[in-house]
């Protein structure tokens, strides 16, 4: 449930509040807006009968949240969130764009990429140490060798870096390394990743599972913040249907469908969501046209040669090209 307190309401009022609220056991969550604080109320509600709160001096009214995710939800923290991560912040405003290969296959390729990323605009390195891979035979990736190559492109370029981690043990290693964490669609709702990744602090990206509705996605963030890391980005893409001339269908609904029932950011990656190359510039268009906080992309040196996900890779002039088209469409959607 959430109570919210009247626009005039003092700061003793409302810690007043909160005091029945922890002394009955329960979480107080303050979300304090321009006009009005509201207090989300996590843990049995059912305690609080007798404690005659709404009758507390400074209460609005209370509203019950009947949604399953508390934390995330746009009722608890009617503001858009803003996630700082590295030397910058992903939200309201701004247009966030990640580019890089699919899997850190050697040092060179990946130092190449993060040069070219960072030329035409990007502000982080994505690069995969840790793969997961639909066949055991393919290509896992470099794991921590990997992660120590993202650390150097982040020297030499200033990107920020983000890698995927597909395990606990690779959370542990990749924590020492990262600006922020990718948890990818095969994972989403691996719970105990979930948990580790929010005792963990760092700043996570949930990609939406390959079958997953939008709500147990936003329980996925929920296990994230519910163990104190509130700095997560949802990623849309693709999900499964019988559509098969792309890899999956890119949903582009969920980004206002997430925009009004969640106050976290949320981005679109149409290299996974289509799985071919030409569609990536269109489908990038509409991310920002529809109200995405950024885009994901894969960049390769030589998409022919690349170890997984050539077809849907974008050569570096084909990433500049994107760069530079997308730009009246962000500065249209008001972000920069
Ligand atoms: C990736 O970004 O490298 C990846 C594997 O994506 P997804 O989890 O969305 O399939
Ligand atoms: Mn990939």
């Amino acid at each position: 449930m959430i109570i919210i307190m009247k626009p005039d309401a003092s700061a003793e009022a409302i810690a007043k509040v909160t005091g029945i609220i922890e002394g009955k056991g329960l979480q107080a969550h303050l979300s304090r807006g321009d006009e009005v604080t509201i207090i989300g109320v996590v843990g049995d509600k059912s305690r609080l009968h007798g404690s005659n709160i709404e009758m507390s001096e400074g209460v609005d009214k209370i509203l019950n949240v009947t949604e399953s995710y508390k934390l995330v939800n746009k009722k608890f923290h009617p503001d858009d969130s803003v996630i700082p991560v590295g030397n910058t912040f992903i939200g309201p405003g701004t247009f966030t764009v990640m580019a890089g290969p699919c899997a850190i296959e050697n040092h060179d390729m990946l130092l190449e990429s993060a040069q070219a990323v960072k030329k035409a605009g990007a502000s982080f390195l994505r690069g995969g140490a840790y793969k997961p891979r639909t066949s055991p035979y393919s290509f896992q990736g470099l794991e921590e060798e990997g992660l120590r190559y993202m650390k150097e492109a982040r020297e030499a370029t200033g990107l920020n870096i983000i890698c995927e981690v597909t395990s606990l043990r690779a959370l542990e290693t990749a924590v020492k390394y990262v600006d922020m964490l990718q948890i990818g669609a095969r994972n989403m709702q691996n719970f105990e990743l979930l948990k580790e990744a929010g005792r963990s602090r760092v700043p996570v990206l949930l990609k939406r599972g390959l079958s997953a509705t939008v709500d147990e996605w936003l329980n996925a963030a929920e296990y994230i913040i519910s163990e104190g890391n509130p700095n997560i980005v949802l990623c849309e893409r693709g999900i499964r249907t019988y559509e098969t001339a792309t890899r999956n269908t890119l949903d582009l609904s969920a980004v206002p469908v997430i925009r009004a029932k969640s106050h976290l950011p949320v981005i679109v990656d149409p290299s996974h969501a289509s799985g071919v190359r030409a569609y990536i510039e269109p489908l990038s268009k509409a991310a920002a046209a529809v109200g995405a906080d950024g885009i994901m992309v894969e960049v390769h040196p030589c998409p022919s040669c690349a170890m997984s996900d050539g077809p849907q890779s974008l050569t570096f002039e084909q990433f500049d090209s994107l760069m530079q088209n997308l730009k009246p469409y962000i500065q249209l959607a008001g972000r920069a």
